[in-house]
C-alpha cells in the first residue's frame, strides 16, 4: 500500500521502484508494520522524534496503531490520531475546518480530495465524453512559473550548507514547480503535508496546527497555499515557530488571479502587503513569479467565461481562450523584471530567512519595488 502512496525517500526516489537494500536499517518505528522500504522508515524516524500534539504541542505516545497526547490537560480533539498506512492523521478539530473522518481512505479510492472534482463534461456519457475529455486536456495552459526553478536552485544551494536538512513542504500537493531539485538532493528529508492523499504526502495535517516541535525545520516551502487557509497569521505562526533560528522560507501567493479553489480560495497579497506578512524573516530574494502576461490572458478567460449561465459553455470557454491566449505567459519572462510588472503581477515569491528582528514599516515602505 505504501507503494501505491508513492511515499518520498530521503534519497528523491520514489518508493515505486526501491529494491531492498543491504544496509538494512534499524528497527522500525512503533507505528510502522515493519513492512515499509528502508528509506520510508527513515522519513517515519525523523518524523517520530520531531512530532508533537497539534492542539497543545505535547509529547506523543504510541498506543495500539495510534499516537495519543500524553498531556492531561490537553484540550485537543481527538487525543489519539490514527496512523493509516503508515501516515499520521495528526488533525486537531476543534481548530480545524477538516475532520479526520474525511481523510480515511476507502474501499476502492486511493485518493482523497476536499476539493471538489472538476466535472469535465458531466452532460455527456460513453465514448463522447472520454473523446472529449481528450480533447480538453490537450491544450496549452495559461500558467508558467518563470522563477520556481531558480529560486529552488537558491534554497538548494543554502541547504546544501547545512548537516541533514530537513523541509516542510506544506500543501505539498502532487508536486510544486521546482520541487524536483530539493527531491534530487540526497541529503535534504522532505516532509510533504497535505490535507488530502497525494502521490508524495508523508503526513496528513492542517497547517495552521503543525504537528511539529519548535525548531524542526531548515526550510518550510509554500507554494500557492496561504490563499486557501482560513488564517493565514496562524500559518505563519506556526511556521516561525518550527524553523531552526536561521531557518528559510519560501513562498509562493498569486495576487491578480481570478477564484481558484471556489469557496477554499480566502487571500490575495500585493508586493508590500506580502512583504509584510513575511516581516519577521530577512528577506534574500523576492519578485513576480508569475507577471501581467499571465495575469491578463486569465482575466480574458474569466471574463468569457462570465458571460455564460451554464458550467459546459464555460468549459468550452476556457478551452478556446486557453488556444487564442497561451502565449501571453512567454511575455513574463520580461515583464517579471520591470518594476509596473510587479504592479500588475500574477503571483509573487518571497525567500527569507527566520530572523529576530521585525523589518519596521518604515522600511517596508522604502522596500517597495514597484512602478509607481
Ligand atoms: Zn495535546
Amino acid at each position: 500500500m505504501l507503494d501505491e502512496l508513492g511515499i518520498m525517500s530521503h534519497n528523491g526516489s520514489r518508493c515505486h521502484s526501491f529494491s531492498p537494500v543491504v544496509d538494512t536499517p534499524s528497527e522500525p518505528v512503533p507505528w510502522s508494520n515493519g513492512n515499509y522500504s528502508w528509506t520510508m522508515i527513515t522519513v517515519q524516524k525523523i518524523l517520530e522524534n520531531m512530532l508533537v500534539c497539534p492542539g497543545c504541542h505535547g509529547a506523543l505516545q504510541h498506543q495500539g496503531e495510534g499516537l495519543l497526547c500524553n498531556n492531561a490537560a490537553c484540550t485537543s480533539s481527538p487525543r489519539l490520531w490514527p496512523v493509516v498506512n503508515g501516515l499520521p492523521i495528526l488533525l486537531d478539530e476543534s481548530q480545524s475546518l477538516f475532520r479526520i473522518a474525511d481523510l480515511l481512505p476507502t474501499p476502492g479510492k486511493k485518493s482523497i480530495s476536499t476539493a471538489q472534482p472538476i466535472p469535465v463534461f458531466p452532460f455527456i456519457d460513453g465514448p463522447w465524453r472520454r473523446l472529449l475529455s481528450r480533447i480538453w486536456h490537450f491544450r496549452p495552459g495559461l500558467s508558467r512559473n518563470v522563477a520556481a526553478e531558480r529560486n529552488n536552485h537558491y534554497l538548494c544551494q543554502l541547504l546544501q550548507e547545512r548537516p541533514q536538512p530537513v523541509v516542510l513542504v506544506a500543501g505539498c500537493g502532487d508536486e510544486g514547480d521546482g520541487i524536483a531539485q530539493l527531491r534530487s538532493l540526497p541529503q535534504i528529508t522532505l516532509v510533504n503535508l497535505d490535507v488530502q492523499w497525494t502521490s508524495s504526502v508523508t503526513i496528513l495535517a492542517d497547517a495552521q496546527q503543525l504537528p511539529f516541535a519548535d525548531q524542526s525545520f531548515d526550510a518550510v516551502v509554500l507554494q500557492g497555499v496561504l490563499e486557501h487557509v482560513l488564517d493565514a497569521a496562524q500559518v505563519e505562526r506556526e511556521i516561525y515557530r518550527t524553523l531552526k533560528n536561521d531557518g528559510f522560507i519560501y513562498c509562493e501567493l498569486p495576487f491578480l488571479q481570478p477564484n481558484h479553489g471556489g469557496a477554499f480560495d480566502l487571500l490575495r497579497f500585493t508586493w508590500t502587503g506580502h512583504r509584510r506578512f513575511w516581516r519577521r524573516f530577512t528577506q534574500l530574494d523576492a519578485g513576480a513569479c508569475c507577471g501581467p502576461g499571465m495575469a491578463l490572458a486569465h482575466m480574458i478567460q474569466q471574463f468569457a467565461r462570465s458571460w455564460l449561465p451554464f458550467a459546459g459553455w464555460r468549459l468550452l470557454s476556457d478551452w478556446l481562450t486557453d488556444w487564442l491566449f497561451w502565449w501571453l505567459k512567454y511575455a513574463d519572462s520580461w515583464l517579471t523584471r520591470t518594476p509596473a510588472g510587479l504592479d500588475g503581477a500574477s503571483a509573487f515569491y518571497f525567500l527569507g530567512r527566520k530572523s529576530d528582528t521585525i523589518l519596521s514599516d518604515s522600511d517596508l515602505i522604502r522596500n517597495y519595488r514597484g512602478g509607481q
